[in-house]
């Protein structure tokens, strides 16, 4: 593997060489110059070899992989896509394609969204008409190639957003499966804000000699985001959070918690406080999700309640607070769940709840993302009871924390 120089910053899209279509497009996108990242990326990936792109959130990594792509993209009349984008939830599946269709250079050159909970007949109506990129989840994609309703035969460009979660255990056998659906000499794309060493390694088995360019090797969070902690009792966290809300008046915050029915329980209790609540995990159905990201989009949500089913990728420019009520047990995720406010150069605010059991896990994410997160504490208000040692002058037990042990699959949990 080739690690790049990282290069610069550099002027307008028209130095990256796209094409006159494409410049338009970005025209009208309103993209006026691109991000670091998109100028370093997309060099790479137009003399066609593969290419690894770490960057921080909210920089603009899915314009870095789709130009490149669109700027060759040609409008042959044949069955199947060019190109194919996985991602590992439904929600990404449709803003990467809306990014894809607003960024298209020509009203021909047409992308579909394919993913689970969507019914069948619309995705298939949709393939049949003919279309040149799929950005799809890779369950409904492998669904798709077993019944024989979609060919990758033709794909020569191949990109895994979040790509680390897309290689972890629960979806690696779905991507090998899909991989070797796609001919050989086709172009393979990785990008996340995350792509710790064992990933990178593991990525090499389906890229050939891909060059790796990472813009944030130090600071894997971004300036631009305020991080601090509140120690709680796990009983006190409901109490604390009222009170943060109250403090912070957010624009638009994302609550998350680590399980489905702790982000029911959280949202049951919370819309009887607040207006504008909303719940966001795995198993409401499809249509609703859809209804609910709608919302927050627009902004009719203020407050959404959710598991890391809204962890990665997703890109609401009003979101101004990221509140842990549960920290993550992956670090990654972590970073990816703040990464939801802050985004290209705005301003965020990330709060997270920790128990005193918790701090050990509260250490691990501040090595990962090399920084310390400030204590923070609302006024007369006692989070958590301090621990008094025992008589026998022995140090209490510690309780065992809920998640002492890592989930494997972990989609299996959003
Ligand atoms: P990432 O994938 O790195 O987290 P996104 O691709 O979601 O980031 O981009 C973040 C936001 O920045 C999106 O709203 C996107 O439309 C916007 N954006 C991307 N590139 C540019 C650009 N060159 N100029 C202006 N806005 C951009
Ligand atoms: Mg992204």
């Amino acid at each position: 593997m080739t690690t790049a120089m990282i290069v610069g910053p550099c002027g307008g899209f028209h130095e990256l060489s796209l094409s006159p279509p494409l410049l338009q497009a970005l025209d009208r996108a309103g993209y006026r110059e691109p991000t670091p990242i998109q100028a370093a990326f997309i060099p790479e990936a137009l003399t066609g070899r593969d290419v690894i792109g770490q960057a921080q959130t909210g920089t603009g990594k899915t314009a870095a992989f789709l130009l490149p792509f669109l700027n060759h993209w040609r409008d042959e009349n044949r069955p199947g896509p060019q190109a194919i984008i996985l991602a590992p939830t439904r929600e990404l599946v449709v803003q990467v394609a809306e990014e894809a269709a607003k960024l298209s250079p020509h009203r021909h050159c047409r992308t579909v969204p394919i993913y689970g909970g969507q019914r069948f007949g619309t995705q298939l109506a949709l393939l049949k008409r003919g279309c040149h990129i799929v950005v799809g989840t890779p369950g409904r994609v492998l669904d798709h190639l077993s019944r024989g309703t979609l060919t990758l035969e033709r794909v020569r460009y191949v990109v895994l957003d979040e790509a680390d979660r897309m290689l972890d255990i629960g979806f690696r056998p779905d991507i090998e499966k899909i991989l070797r659906r796609c001919p050989p000499q086709r172009q393979t794309l990785l990008l996340s804000a995350t792509l710790p060493p064992p990933v990178l390694r593991l990525a090499q088995r389906y890229m050939v000699d891909p060059i790796n360019i990472n813009l944030s090797p130090e600071k894997i969070t971004v300036e631009n985001i305020r991080q601090t902690y509140f120690t709680v009792d796990e009983d006190r966290k409901f109490e604390l959070l009222l009170k943060v809300c109250a403090r912070e008046q957010p624009r638009q915050c994302i609550i998350f918690c680590e399980r489905k029915r702790w982000v029911e329980d959280v949202y049951r209790m919370l819309r009887k406080h607040l207006p504008r609540v909303a719940a966001m995990h795995g198993d409401l159905p499809q249509s609703l999700r859809n209804r609910i990201m709608q919302g927050f989009r627009d902004g009719k949500i203020v407050y959404l309640v959710a598991t890391d089913v809204v962890g990665r990728g997703i890109d609401v420019r009003n979101i101004s607070h990221v509140i842990n009520y549960d920290i993550p047990l992956d670090p990654e995720n972590y970073v990816h769940r703040i990464g939801r406010t802050g985004r290209l150069g705005a301003d965020g605010i990330a709060i997270a709840f920790v128990t005193p059991e918790q701090g050990e896990q509260l250490t691990e994410i501040e090595r990962f993302i090399n920084k310390m997160l400030d204590e923070d504490q609302i006024p007369g208000f006692q989070a958590y009871t301090p621990r008094v040692r025992t008589t026998n002058g022995e140090a209490p037990k510690p309780v065992v924390p809920i998640f002492g042990r890592r989930i494997k699959r972990y989609s299996n949990r959003l």
